[in-house]
């Protein structure tokens, strides 16, 4: 349900908040611990169930409180087990959450915005202009929904999410505040427990609010790199014409440096044939990043129409990442799942509502990011 009402939603609320909006209740502030479990770790959205708190407390809250997530248009499982939701936000735009399990690991891509402003050359949501920011319900409503599917028996859930990336719709850091409450509830163990180096946040380089970021949080960054040099970057990713290499770089390392020993960045690189693939832009990389404590993760592009880009053959990606690997990198190569059910990345299937509404038009954006991590063989030579 995305209907406004002047209800507190306290899906939403991080510990603190939920704190402070029972002491404004005039309840004791423990009864913030009690709620958040109740949500977060059983997905109860009904103060009914919340059977150790008070009849009385309860009738209190119902008049001025409510759980709500953003509304599910539709859920879809893969064959190999990745899970796709659709869900409706306030501003009436759909975003998409992808879930990946593999290898004992549950990686949910959270979407922050309807559509992003930043418009990156080869990206389908950039190309539909930006929408609405999410807010915090609708952002840590996703990640309530997917453990909520996993749940066996009801008013349970299981813990099915043990990573989460942001990498769906939007560009988190310009959603900084609703994002950072997000990621706070996702590391809470009132929330989803989830450990900080399992909680990655990726920009395409807002230098301000990386530096932002560091003072408040210490989750994993990924940088969506995709260029090795100003003048190709600034081509795809025009927000580097404000925050250049030689800034943004230096911005990164710190925030990593912040976060202690053992920490490295995650340079994410798009391949588009032809244009950042070839073999000299693999040397400007080795140089470029070569005081970076990094790994790099190659996401060949997936296509969608008019985009003007292609996918570069996989020996071009190999020999990238020979490239690479042989400079004594960590590199690994992103492979599409869920492609039965369109989860794979740049897919053609949330909606973004024109902003004008005047047609009532919904554009297509492009689909999430989302995508395992595997190191393709490297010396395999198959076309
Ligand atoms: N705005 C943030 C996070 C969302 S985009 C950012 O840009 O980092 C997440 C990733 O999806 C980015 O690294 C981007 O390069 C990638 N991406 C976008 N469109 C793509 C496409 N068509 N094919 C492959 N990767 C794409
Ligand atoms: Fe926005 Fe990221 Fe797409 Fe660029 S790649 S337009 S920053 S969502």
């Amino acid at each position: 349900m995305t209907n406004a009402t002047s209800k507190t939603n306290l899906l939403g609320l991080t510990q603190q908040k939920l704190e402070a909006f029972f002491e404004q209740l005039g309840e004791k502030r423990f009864r913030a611990g009690q709620i958040m479990k109740w949500i977060h770790h059983y997905g109860v959205d009904n103060f009914d169930e919340m059977t150790n708190v008070s009849k009385v407390l309860r009738e209190k809250l119902k008049v001025c409180a409510e759980i709500r997530g953003p509304e599910v248009v539709s859920e879809d499982i893969s064959r190999d087990g990745t899970r796709k939701w659709v869900v409706r936000v306030a501003s009436g735009s759909c975003v998409e959450t992808v879930y990946i399990p593999q290898n004992g690991r549950g990686t949910l891509c959270v979407s922050s915005q309807a559509g992003c402003a930043l418009d990156c050359s080869f990206c389908s949501t950039g190309k539909q202009g930006f929408n609405s920011d999410l807010s915090v319900a609708e952002i840590i409503g996703q990640v309530w929904i997917a453990n909520k599917s996993f749940g066996s028996v009801p008013g349970t859930m299981d813990r099915a999410v043990t990573n989460v990336v942001m990498m769906g719709m939007g560009e988190p850091l310009l959603n900084f505040d609703n994002v950072v409450d997000s990621m706070l509830l996702m590391m809470d163990d009132l929330g989803y427990g989830i450990s900080k180096r399992k909680v990655t946040l990726s920009t395409s380089g807002v230098v301000p609010m990386i530096e932002k970021l560091g003072e408040v949080t210490d989750v994993a960054l990924a940088l969506s790199l995709h260029a090795p040099n100003n003048a190709l970057r600034s081509q795809l990713v025009p927000l580097n014409k404000k925050y250049p290499l030689e800034v943004l770089l230096p911005a990164c390392k710190k925030y990593i440096s912040g976060l202690g020993e053992k920490r490295s960045l995650t340079i994410e690189y798009t391949m588009l044939k032809d244009v950042n693939d070839l073999p000299e832009h693999a040397a400007e990389m080795i140089e470029l990043l070569r005081d970076i404590p990094c790994k790099i993760n190659l996401i060949p592009f997936n296509p969608f129409p008019h985009s003007g880009y292609e996918r570069p053959s996989n020996n071009a990606i190999r020999r990238f990442q020979d490239m690479l690997h042989q400079a004594g990198y960590n590199v690994t190569v992103r492979t599409p799942r869920g492609e039965d059910i369109d989860a794979a990345c740049g897919q053609l299937v949330g909606q973004v509502m024109d902003r004008t509404r005047r047609s009532e038009r919904y554009i297509a954006v492009r689909q999430l990011a989302v995508e395992a991590e595997v190191v393709l063989p490297l010396r395999d030579s198959n076309p």
